[in-house]
């Protein structure tokens, strides 16, 4: 894999920028310019930060925001599910769209889970499933939460790389 050493506060406001024109959807950032670089393949990162502004904006369909939080992390041994300690960047993106019910929660990783119509050519959903793989082949994480009515929050930790 083609990994590069990115700075991460330009790489997201960019790869932002580029999935957001024509949209109705706006995105606010929350984050410092300190953040820790990252060393990742930056196609398929992009990808998997598209995917989640789209599931996003086709839960907003009215339109809104997103926010974007991202921080430095140091995670201690066993903290998180799956991640070895160390320093990370924790990356979340916030909608207030229409929310995931608790039974689904476990499933939108999946290959193939979708709730769209099969007419919508989105709706293959094979989106997430992509997102978590690539994470994974970063040695990252990826989870959810999401209340009905009220939004979801997808974070994904990446690892820092000075
Ligand atoms: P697809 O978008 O093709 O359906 P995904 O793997 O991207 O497939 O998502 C799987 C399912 O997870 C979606 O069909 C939807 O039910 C749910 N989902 C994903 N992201 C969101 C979100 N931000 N808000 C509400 N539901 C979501
Ligand atoms: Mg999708």
């Amino acid at each position: 894999p083609l990994r590069k050493k990115v700075m991460a506060a330009p790489f997201l406001r960019d790869t932002v920028a580029l999935f957001l024109s024509g949209s109705n959807v706006r995105c606010e950032f929350e984050f410092p310019d300190s953040l820790w670089p990252l060393e990742i393949d930056v196609g398929q990162v992009q990808k998997v930060i598209r995917q989640l502004i789209m599931n996003a904006q086709e839960a907003m369909p009215e339109g809104g925001f997103i926010l974007i939080r991202a921080e430095n992390a140091t995670v201690a041994a066993e903290e998180v599910p799956s991640l070895k300690e160390g320093p990370y960047i924790r990356i979340s993106f916030h909608d207030h769209g229409v929310g995931i019910p608790q039974e689904y929660q476990r499933k939108v990783f999946d290959p193939y889970f979708t709730t769209k119509p099969a007419e919508n050519v989105k709706g293959t959903g094979l989106g997430l499933a992509i997102c978590y793989s690539i994470i994974k082949k970063h040695d990252g994480y990826m989870s959810l939460s999401s209340k009905v009515g009220v939004g979801t929050t997808f974070t994904i930790y990446l690892p820092a790389h000075f």
